[in-house]
């Protein structure tokens, strides 16, 4: 069966514009995950605006992880023209944040005044699900852990046919943090972790809960995943700092690479 992992958005805190982006792409934060026959997506970004060119005839079912609910991981869903189909079933699943259930979370954003439809109004039948520490979907394991992150974040792993993912969008790789994260993704396939910072940033920014992209870097190359994406990519950001950031990656992890809106990768 197919294992596949598509990268639909991989900029963080806020969608962007401008030829200075057509490389690492403007969309935020949104992934697709294939695998065992499953249709999983990791938080809903603009990024999940592709979602629909990417799925098939006959698919009316899929799953969304949702890592925490600040907005650049929830803004594309009240767009998302899956959800304008009546037989399109869409299982939420995330953790308990500030006293609020997933759902809530979601309709805190979707609803009026600040979205004029409202989550019971989506003609898709939309399901929500409190996110426990594993999750079985159909043949697909998920496991979750807590990152470090304003609010709270959760990190997945995602295994099923002998391969595993690990998606650590938004957390900051405290030294804590880091050695538990080595552990939660030891030996994985694909790591996608969140690199938002240059180091100097990173100092200056070290309360925001985000990572640097050299320790996202390293921590992948501890942890031994066979391949890493660095996600969440600030939004001011151009492609030439990305490809130079690129370099700088590689130097560390020859695996590791910033992710590109569009990328297919195949596990
Ligand atoms: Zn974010
Ligand atoms: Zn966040």
């Amino acid at each position: 069966m197919e294992k596949k992992v598509v990268v639909m958005g991989a900029r963080g805190s806020v969608p962007v514009s401008g030829k200075q982006y057509e490389k690492y792409g403007c969309a935020t934060t949104s992934v697709l995950v294939r695998l065992c026959g499953q249709v999983i997506i990791i938080d809903a970004g603009s990024g999940i605006l592709s979602l629909p060119g990417l799925m098939r005839g006959g698919e009316k079912k899929a799953a969304l992880l949702l890592s925490h609910p600040h907005a650049d991981h929830l803004i594309g869903l009240g767009m998302c023209p899956k959800l304008m189909e009546a037989d399109f079933r869409l299982d939420i699943y995330g953790a308990q944040r500030s006293g609020r259930s997933v759902r809530r979370q979601v309709a805190a954003l979707l609803s009026p005044p600040l979205w004029p439809v409202g989550t019971d109004a989506l003609p898709a039948d939309v399901r929500y699900h409190t996110l426990k520490e594993r999750l079985c979907l159909g043949a697909v394991t998920v496991e979750s852990t807590e990152g470090v992150h304003s609010g709270g974040v959760s990190v997945f792993r995602i295994s099923g046919e002998g391969v595993s993912v690990v998606y650590a969008g938004d957390t900051n790789l405290t030294e804590e943090q880091y050695a538990r994260l080595a552990d939660f993704a030891a030996g994985c396939d694909l790591m996608l972790c969140d690199g938002q910072y240059t180091d100097e940033e990173w100092k200056k920014r070290s309360t925001f809960g985000h990572s640097g992209y050299l320790a996202a870097a390293r921590l992948g190359r501890d942890a031994g995943a066979k391949r890493v994406r660095i996600v969440h990519h600030d939004p001011f950001r151009t492609d030439a700092e990305l490809d130079a950031a690129a370099e700088e990656v590689k130097r560390i992890y020859s695996r590791a690479d910033m992710a590109r809106e569009g990328e297919e990768i195949l596990l």
